[in-house]
């Protein structure tokens, strides 16, 4: 199951491939705006350029998928949807990476996964969990374990 680059996507597929985390920003304005496309939604300008930002964001919502990709696959996946920390007009979609399942609000990190020379795919894993290991077995089980981020507390 390859993504279809149309047009307006395709450079940004070659970015992603080459490791770089992008949204199109507009000439006029200055919105950013992903996925991509040919002209800026609040101005109509078509003047645009790749403005690269933190490849970082959280999770607004999710859906569990239960029909297997291939033959054979039998577990569930998560598709996440990310809210980006750099340009919070933007959403995007990808796999979910976390060993639990995700959190409304929490924080995340794009996971370039590399499929082949020239397709790369975007994933989401919790943010400062990559390269932890598994130290920590499961955890977490209900809703009273959660709260561990000090980064913002409300008000
Ligand atoms: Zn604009």
């Amino acid at each position: 199951m390859r993504p279809v680059a149309d047009r307006d996507s395709a450079e940004w597929w070659a970015r992603t491939a080459a490791g770089e985390f992008s949204v199109q920003r507009c000439d006029s304005c200055g919105t950013l705006r992903f996925p991509a496309r040919a002209y800026c939604h609040r101005c109509r300008t078509r003047g645009w350029r790749w403005q690269p930002v933190a490849p970082a964001g959280r999770v607004e919502s999710w859906i569990v998928s239960h029909q297997p990709f291939l033959p054979g696959a039998t577990e569930p996946y998560v598709v996440v949807m990310v809210r980006l920390a750099d340009a919070p007009e933007c959403v995007m979609y990808g796999n979910w990476r976390g060993a639990r399942p995700p959190a409304a609000g929490e924080p995340v990190r794009a996971h370039f996964t590399v499929v082949d020379d020239g397709l790369s795919l975007i994933d989401w894993a919790p943010a400062g969990e990559e390269g932890n290991g598994a130290g920590r077995g499961r955890g977490g089980e209900g809703p009273a374990g959660r709260g561990r981020d000090t980064e913002d507390r409300a008000g």
